[in-house]
């Protein structure tokens, strides 16, 4: 008897999690997870390699949203989309902002989503490391105001991952010191990497227009930017197409590289970008 007990402990080990708390993408669940560890139960709306410029809550993820107490949003502008209707099945859900603090960056209409009078802010806040820390700071104090019996837990994972940011914001400075200017610019498909480039001293190409293919026109300029930064590598989302990116790659003798900033892993994300910038210089 006791051994079953023991083995279905081992199947369904009794993980009490102190509360559930929501993010819209996998790198804020990630950051959350480095300072709660299992101490929260985390649900990620937006599902692994699911688009979210294209992304509509789902009735599934309306149904996690209301298993949540707490809602971290990064007050994008999809997140305005979708905080009407998140608040319809639950409203007395806690909302707290994760950006706070943070210096926005104005882009080209990327994510206006067809409203082109609007000034639009790019939404990919975790690209930056000095943004993940931001970020990582306003959650601690969410989690210590909520549950100050975890202080000491959050606290110490907090500084533990603050270490692991510097050391990532460390190796990326050294490379941009050795890099030229010319060597410091990168394209790819969507600006996923421009908080990362405004903070960091390099130089992001875009491929996409107003969130569309480019036009052939727009092609031809793009052929001779990259050529003019002799850019090797073209860089593309696992979730958007490949076409334009390859026909500048074939124009400029270089390759198409997969890279996923929304992978729950973006720092791996960013180490392959780190990479690519530092082999093509050599
Ligand atoms: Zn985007």
């Amino acid at each position: 008897m006791k051994q079953v007990v023991a083995f279905l402990l081992l199947l369904f080990p009794l993980t009490v999690y102190s509360f559930t708390a929501a993010v819209t993408l996998s790198p804020y669940a990630k950051i959350l997870s480095k300072i709660a560890g299992d101490r929260i139960s985390v649900v990620t709306l937006v599902p692994n390699g699911a688009d979210p410029h294209t992304f509509e809550p789902k009735p599934s993820t309306l149904r996690d949203f209301s298993r949540a107490s707490i809602y971290f949003t990064d007050g994008s502008g999809l997140d305005k989309n979708w905080l009407p209707r998140f608040k319809g099945v639950h409203s007395t859900i806690k909302i707290v902002s994760l950006d706070e603090g943070i210096q926005w960056k104005k882009e080209k209409t990327v994510h206006s989503h067809g409203s082109h009078s609007q000034e639009t802010l790019d939404p990919h806040l975790w690209t930056s490391p000095k943004n993940v820390k931001i970020i990582a700071s306003n959650m601690l104090n969410v989690l210590l105001k909520l549950d100050s019996a975890g202080r000491n837990l959050y606290k110490k994972n907090y500084e533990l991952y603050l270490k692991e940011l510097d050391l990532l914001s460390k190796e990326i400075e050294t490379l941009a010191k050795s890099l030229s200017e010319k060597e410091k610019t990168f394209m790819v498909f969507h600006p996923s990497f421009g908080y990362f480039a405004r903070d960091y001293g390099f130089k992001q190409l875009c491929i996409e227009s107003e969130g569309k293919e480019p036009k052939p026109r727009d092609l031809q300029h793009l052929i001779q930017e990259a050529k003019a930064a002799n850019v090797k590598t073209v860089f593309v989302m696992p979730s958007f197409s490949r076409r334009a990116a390859e026909t500048i790659a074939k124009s400029i003798q270089g390759k198409v590289e997969v890279i996923d900033p929304l992978a729950y892993e973006f720092e791996s994300s960013l180490r392959i970008l780190l990479q690519t910038l530092k082999r093509n210089a050599k």
